[in-house]
C-alpha cells in the first residue's frame, strides 16, 4: 500500500513528498490550491494567487494530506491517491 513517508515544505512554496516506494514528488503551492478539493477554492479561482504559500500541512492517516495555505484556505484534504496521480512517471 502506498503512503507518504516524509514531506518537506521547501521555502513554503512547494512540497517535496517522499513516498514509501522511494519515489519523490514536488508539488507547487499554487498548483495544489488550484486543485484544492474544498468548496471555496472550487467556486472561484480569483483569490488563488501564484505566490500563495503553504503555512502548514498535516498528514491524516488513511484520509490524506491537509494543507493550510497563506490565502486562508485550510479545509482541503487531498487523498493520497489524488496526490500520487499527479506524479508523472518519467
Ligand atoms: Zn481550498
Amino acid at each position: 500500500m502506498l503512503f507518504i513517508d516524509k514531506i518537506i515544505n521547501a521555502g513554503n512554496c512547494e512540497l517535496v513528498i517522499k513516498w514509501n516506494d522511494g519515489k519523490q514528488q514536488i508539488l507547487k503551492a499554487y498548483f495544489l490550491q488550484a486543485n484544492c478539493p474544498c468548496v471555496s477554492c472550487q467556486m472561484g479561482d480569483a483569490w488563488i494567487k501564484e505566490d500563495v504559500k503553504i503555512n502548514k500541512f498535516v498528514v491524516k492517516a488513511r484520509l490524506g494530506l491537509q494543507i493550510v495555505f497563506s490565502s486562508g484556505c485550510q479545509k482541503g484534504i487531498y487523498s493520497f491517491n489524488q496526490i500520487r496521480s499527479w506524479l508523472k512517471d518519467l
